[in-house]
């Protein structure tokens, strides 16, 4: 892989684990030596400089701005295809005020974005996770 960044690129690594091959978190700032991770997939435990490290490029400025463009993305998508859903749903349990001001809508779908995002991430890691076990228990 090149080094070379356009100005819009940022350089990152994921991390993987050396037993079962699951995303392994790493926390974002590392100070000093080693940092000791433990692998939810299969508990295997170790330092963060024994993960495999998997280099690649991405068009923003860091993983907060990723998430950011994700809810940015799906609280348009809401915005666009159930707002009028979530506002009857909102309205009929007393969640937002009448007249329906659309700033105060808008909060809502936002909210719901990011919840929803959230609970995708946190499924995709656990989706991970489960077949990296698979994976584990077919070599056995
Ligand atoms: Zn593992």
């Amino acid at each position: 892989m090149s080094d070379l960044l356009t100005p819009h690129e940022t350089k990152a690594e994921a991390y993987f684990c050396p037993s079962c091959g699951a995303p392994v978190e790493v926390p974002t700032v590392l100070f000093g030596g080693p940092t000791p991770v433990i692998c939810s997939a299969c508990s295997w435990t170790g330092t963060h400089v024994q993960l495999a490290a998997y280099p690649f490029k991405h068009g923003f400025a860091d993983d907060d701005a990723i998430v950011e463009a994700m809810a940015t993305d799906l609280r348009n998508v809401l915005a666009k295809t159930a707002a009028q859903t979530y506002g009857s749903f909102l309205l009929k349990w007393g969640f937002l005020d009448q007249p329906i001001r659309a700033e105060q809508l808008g909060a809502y779908i936002s909210a719901i974005s990011r919840a929803v995002l959230k609970t995708v991430i946190e499924t995709r890691r656990v989706i991970v996770e489960e077949k990296a076990r698979e994976r584990i228990r077919k070599s056995e």
